[in-house]
């Protein structure tokens, strides 16, 4: 399939291989496993406010359903492909799996530039979008939710125009939304706090204390500015932090609270709030600091810089964010990786807690999510370093083969169609 043949999609194969062959995986099913169980692409006419009708791309791409109804988020960017989303899609599965949910995994996406469109055009393309998937999707089969440049309100869009097609309310069609209709509280901040609950596991295990713990993050959307908060609020020094434009940096820790309205008054620059001296991208990743939290996008940490980082933890915030060749430089520096199926878990494990309620009709308390949700990842992180330890296997690794392992035994239990 030449379509899916991009960087993303080889990143994920790649590294399926490579787990597939450790733990010596059924031939039949590694072949299987590698492609997408189905894929749609489709095409959205938008009328744009000038009148004109512009056409966008979208996807949906379920990777695997055998485990349950397939889960996974949708994105709004302009690079987004089938070999993208494939990829994401592959890796929800395994994250699905290593955390013991009931899911397969999915993903989905528009080649657009969400800031740049309208809030109605905006509203117009994920309404077109939900309609030209809807008969892919369903609490039972497959539930959407946010990802990069998607929030609450497209999630709202999605399950109304759900709604208004099956003619009754269907809360459970996506996670993510707002708690008015259904959401549930702690989502928005659950992958940020997911990736602090792992970190301080990380600490624990390394003899390290969150006290004279350095944080550097790349990106400040919804994963980083929650982990920068998190961090900061258990203690931690938050270095330094940015986004698509550049960074800022403080040696004795950035002031979050007030850099988190800085930037929301001062339209979303970093260097606008004077809160440090900016740096780039690139020296960020390089600092000097206990742990480094990659929150941006795929293959940012590459054959190219990974020599150059000096950080002692690795916690992928981010989908996909070490390539395979940085992989094994990362590892032979002695860097502690928490891997993004791993570290990232918490968004998709507050999305089932938020699916569950929707099925019961019953909320709980931010307390029951919060406690749940660090139980559910202190206990996946401990199995991974266990199994990365008595198998001798890195931490990437250890998190492939035990997602596989579960989805390959659930193929097996079922059995071949027809
Ligand atoms: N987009 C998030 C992820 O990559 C969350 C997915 C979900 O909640 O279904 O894990």
């Amino acid at each position: 399939m030449h379509e899916l043949d991009t960087p993303t999609f080889r990143l994920a194969v790649a590294q399926f291989d490579q787990a597939a062959e450790a733990m010596d995986l059924d031939p039949n099913l590694r072949e299987r496993l590698k492609l997408p169980q189905r894929s749609l692409v489709v095409s959205i006419p938008v009328r744009m406010d000038d009148g004109r009708v512009e056409v966008f791309t979208g996807y949906r791409v379920q990777h695997d359903s055998s485990r349950g109804p397939s889960k996974g988020g949708i994105r709004y960017h302009p690079d987004v492909n089938l070999g993208e989303v494939a990829a994401l899609a592959m890796w929800m599965t395994w994250k699905c799996a290593l955390a013991d949910l009931p899911y397969g995994g999915a993903k989905g996406g528009v080649a657009v530039a969400p800031k740049r469109l309208s809030r109605g055009e905006l509203q117009r393309l994920t309404r077109r979008y939900a309609a030209e998937i809807l008969p892919l999707i369903g609490p039972e089969k497959d539930v959407p939710a946010p990802d990069v440049g998607t929030d609450a309100q497209v999630m709202a869009w999605i399950m109304d125009t759900y709604s208004q097609q099956v003619g009754y309310s269907v809360p459970g069609v996506v996670t993510g939304k707002p708690l008015s209709i259904g959401g549930s509280l702690g989502r928005e901040e659950a992958t940020g706090r997911g990736v602090v609950y792992v970190t301080l596991e990380a600490l624990k295990y390394l003899n390290l204390d969150i006290r004279n713990t350095t944080v550097a993050i790349q990106g400040f959307g919804n994963v980083g500015s929650h982990t920068a908060r998190i961090m900061h609020e258990c203690g931690a020094r938050v270095v330094a932090v940015s986004d698509v434009a550049g960074g800022i940096y403080h040696p004795k820790g950035l002031d979050i609270p007030a850099l988190l309205t800085r930037y929301k008054d001062s339209g979303k620059s970093l260097s606008a709030t004077k809160l440090g001296e900016t740096l780039s991208n690139d020296e960020l990743l390089q600092l000097d600091c206990t742990v480094l939290v990659p929150a941006a996008l795929s293959e940012q940490i590459t054959e190219r810089n990974a020599g150059r980082l000096r950080c002692r933890i690795l916690a992928e915030g981010a989908n996909g964010p070490t390539t395979l060749e940085a992989d094994r430089i990362v590892e032979d520096k002695g860097i502690f990786v928490i891997p993004d199926i791993l570290a990232n878990s918490g968004g998709v494990i507050v999305s089932y807690f938020e699916w569950v309620q929707d099925a019961q009709r019953f909320f709980w308390k931010a307390t029951d999510i919060q406690d749940r949700l660090r139980d559910l990842m202190t206990s996946a992180f401990q199995r991974t370093l266990q199994f990365a330890t008595t198998k001798h296997a890195s931490m990437r690794m250890a998190s492939l083969m035990s997602g596989i392992d579960k989805v390959a035994q659930a193929h097996l239990d079922r059995g071949l169609y027809p």
